[in-house]
């Protein structure tokens, strides 16, 4: 229904009041920033009040009279922005669109930001060229330094950033924080490897001739991120991009752009050059556009890519049409297998992290549980107790939430389908098993999972572990295998001979052996088969984005 202007301001005024009442009684900094996130929208009658495109910016200023975080941390509000940032300047979309950016929490709106199309980014593509011409001479060590200063920026700002997170992408602030601490260590390790960006001398076939080879930015790098890692994603890629002496061009994902323009605010503080990082933000709608002009522009000379498996081949294909270089980090299906040999309370505690981190939402989350015969009653029912005793569901600011929201309703509608078709298969529900209203979808178990079933077949991307039997260790290396996936897999065992030969049989680029959290940013993060090319993180993301030049330089004999 349409309201009047004056009763839109009297609804905002005394929902912001009344945030700020109680923002004044409570004690904890915590809890008065859960708070001081309601006044974001009234619903009035049923229908949506959207506040301003600055509404996120003018509920974070009622938060300026809380203490910092830490030492040097600033209010939030002076990194929320709503606007995209090309070639240093903050700019909307040349032809003024925006879009909505929902909590999922709520599923109210909480701002909007520009929603730019392929002329857009083709501008942002021509500033990140020009860039680059001065950029790429920069040397190691200056490049090194302002990485270094962005990343204090960050730590600095560590949790304002990470309730940023959590409000548009729906994960538990403590899990923001920890993924605020992945994401800057990201910058740390890249401040660091600008430095080791080594070329070599080949030993000579000629007296005449000596023989290097020389290791040069790669040029422009098209970034496309995703919604779970609304950090993270970016760091790992514009990180060692631009340690390498790239400059870059980065489309987040429509569902969390904020985070990544909070980033391109430090990132400009830290005295970034003009036009090194320029952030495009997007509507799903024009998505497809604007990586196109990424991956077809021949000023952009690679692509780096987090997200679904469909998505990742459309680029790869376009990007054929340039030869350009692609870092893809795509789906994955992770088989979590136990042994009989295995520590069960190991096992069950490794997998609590390993499934239920995101709400499920990671594309290295157990998907496939192999439990043997012999335990697997065991397992059964101590992952049970275990989901009753430690799963709270809940927003994601509210102390105590272990899981949160799923990122809309797509999502949840395919744990939902998930469940259905195995049920309706034979599988047995011990656990969850409903939505939950909204984008909430309860942790759920279900037992006796065969390989025939949409869950086992493809990756759910939610809270639902689905445990499958097996007999013996061909056996599951074969059911574990037999997906296109390849990106993790994770197996408990006691038996040394066994941890040896199945982590070398697993097809999967990431192995984790009695553990179920194996990320870092110091590894080689990366996928086999259609779960990606290339690798991230550590010494071989910046491989990336460099290119290789061999010089043989003669005439040097006497
Ligand atoms: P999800 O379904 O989990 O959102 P996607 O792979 O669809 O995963 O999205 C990951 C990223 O890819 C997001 O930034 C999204 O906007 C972007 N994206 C989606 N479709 C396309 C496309 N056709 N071309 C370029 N980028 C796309």
């Amino acid at each position: 229904m349409l309201l009047s202007g004056n009763a839109k301001l009297l609804g905002r005024y005394a929902v912001l009041l009344s945030g700020f009442a109680k923002i004044r009684i409570k004690s904890s900094h915590y809890f008065m920033s859960k708070i001081a996130f309601k006044p974001f929208l009234v619903i009035f009658k049923g229908s949506h009040f959207h506040l301003k495109p600055s509404s996120l910016l003018s509920a974070f200023r009622k938060m300026e009279n809380l203490p910092p975080a830490k030492a040097g941390a600033r209010p939030a509000s002076s990194f929320v922005c709503d606007k995209a940032y090309v070639n240093g300047e903050w700019v909307a979309a040349k032809n003024g669109k925006t879009f909505d950016v929902v909590n999922p929490a709520s599923g109210k709106v909480i701002g909007n930001v520009p929603d730019m199309d392929a002329n857009d980014v083709q501008n942002a593509v021509e500033q990140a060229f020009r860039a680059f011409q001065t950029w790429k001479e920069t040397t190691a060590k200056e490049r090194s330094v302002y990485l270094k200063k962005w990343a204090e920026l960050c730590w600095q700002n560590q949790e304002e950033l990470a309730k940023l997170l959590t409000t548009e992408m729906g994960k538990p602030f403590a899990e923001s924080k920890g993924e605020l601490a992945y994401g800057t260590t990201f910058l740390d390790i890249f401040s660091e490897e600008a430095r080791r960006v080594y070329g070599e001398m080949i030993p000579t076939t000629a007296h005449s001739r000596r023989l290097l080879v020389l290791k040069q930015p790669i040029g422009v790098a098209g970034l496309i991120t995703p919604w779970n890692f609304p950090n993270a994603m970016i760091t790992r890629k514009a990180g060692a991009a631009i340690a390498a002496g790239c400059t870059v061009v980065l489309k987040p994902a429509e569902d969390t752009p904020y985070s990544a323009l909070a980033l391109a605010k430090l990132a400009e503080e830290a005295g970034l050059p003009k036009g090194v990082l320029n952030v495009v933000t997007s509507s799903r709608t024009n998505a497809p556009e604007v990586g196109k002009v990424l991956c077809k522009s021949p000023l952009v000379s690679a692509i780096s890519f987090t997200g679904s498996t469909a998505v990742g081949k459309i680029l790869n294909e376009q990007a054929a049409s340039t030869i350009k270089k692609c870092a893809l980090e795509l789906g994955g299906n992770a088989p979590f297998i136990v042994f009989d040999s295995a520590d069960i309370d190991a096992a069950v505690e490794g997998f609590m992290g390993c499934k239920f981190r995101c709400s499920g939402q990671t594309c290295i989350c157990a998907n496939r549980v192999f439990i043997q015969d012999g335990v697997y009653d065991k397992f059964a029912s101590k992952l049970a107790a275990k989901m009753d005793g430690e799963l709270k569901m809940g927003d994601g600011m509210q102390q105590g939430t272990t899981q949160g929201p799923l990122i809309n309703q797509r999502a949840v509608e395919k744990v939902d389908e998930h469940v259905k078709d195995a049920v309706s298969k034979g599988a047995t529900v011990m656990r969850g098993g409903n939505k939950k209203g909204g984008n909430f979808f309860e942790p759920t178990l279900l037992s006796g999972v065969t390989k025939d079933m949409k869950c086992s077949q493809e990756e759910t991307f939610g809270p639902l572990a689905a445990l499958h039997r097996f007999k013996t260790e061909d056996e599951v290396v074969t059911l574990a295998n037999s997906v296109r996936s390849g990106l993790a897999g994770y197996f408990y065992s006691r038996d040394l001979g066994q941890i040896w030969r199945v982590a070398e049989r697993l097809e999967y680029g990431i192995v984790g052996v009695n553990e179920g959290l194996v990320s870092s940013p110091e590894i080689p993060f990366g996928g086999w088969k259609e779960s990606g090319l290339g690798r991230e993180g550590g010494k071989w993301g910046i491989e990336e984005f460099i290119e290789i030049k061999y010089v043989c330089m003669g005439g040097i004999g006497k």
